[in-house]
């Protein structure tokens, strides 16, 4: 849509390192920012963009990626960080028309999980998704938009290529567990913690709760913030 207008964005198309160049890293300043050195001398997960771009953009990647690995033939695609989404790296989302044909994915990626992890786990998690926009946009797309034949097969291809890691994994588990900062602990006999990554207190409108209250009877007590462990008084 309006992406291939917007002029920064064009300008990082044409000069694609020209703005993901961190000059004041360490190993930079042989490398300024006016005389890049060409992308094509790096693999995409060589180590150096670790300290070059640790926090590249998703849209500016992605537009890279499909232009230097998918000679541009991905089409357009919203690419943004989700605030939001916790129990996954990343989403391709496909808007259908009436006869059930994608008319245009979109890429959310988890900065609560990536922003944990090394640049490289971010960029196999884009272009996991990549795949599924090159598998949508091409029609070969397995059923249900699964980790099938085509999306394995597309993905072994990418990792004898370029020496990546793409899995057919949406979670690195131990993030998904480690952005679960807020704890509540039941003060009955039960003593089950319940661990989320929002501030959502177990409620009666969950499922298990009335089960729970029949069975064990305890209240679920606020333990841990994300701000540190913040042990609440407990109402006696
Ligand atoms: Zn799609
Ligand atoms: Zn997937
Ligand atoms: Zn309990």
């Amino acid at each position: 849509m309006s992406e291939w207008n917007n002029p920064s964005t064009s300008n990082n198309l044409e000069n694609p390192n020209l703005s993901t160049f961190n000059t004041e890293g360490e190993n930079s300043q042989n490398l300024p920012a006016d005389n890049p050195p060409a992308d094509r001398s790096y693999s995409i997960i060589d180590p150096i963009w670790e300290t070059l771009d640790p926090n590249p953009d998703p849209q500016i990647l992605y537009n890279q990626f499909n232009k230097i690995i998918f000679g541009g033939t991905l089409p357009t695609v919203d690419v943004k960080w989700s605030n939001r989404m916790t129990r996954s790296t990343g989403v391709c989302y496909h808007s259908l028309n009436k006869s059930g044909d994608c008319i245009g994915c979109r890429i959310r990626l988890s900065k609560k999980i990536l922003e944990l992890r090394r640049r490289k786990d971010m960029v196999e998690s884009l272009l996991h998704e990549m795949i599924h926009v090159l598998l949508c946009s091409t029609n070969n797309m397995d059923p249900g938009d699964d980790h099938g034949p085509n999306f394995r097969l597309t993905m072994e291809v990418f990792n004898n290529s370029f020496g990546t890691n793409i899995t057919i994994s949406h979670t690195f588990y131990e993030e998904v567990e480690a952005v679960k900062r807020h704890w509540w602990e039941c003060d009955g006999p039960c003593q089950n913690v319940v661990k989320r990554a929002t501030n959502r207190a177990p409620s009666s409108k969950e499922r298990w709760f009335r089960e729970h209250e029949q069975t064990c009877g305890g209240s679920f007590i606020k333990t841990s913030e994300p701000e540190g462990p913040a042990r609440k008084r407990r109402r006696t």
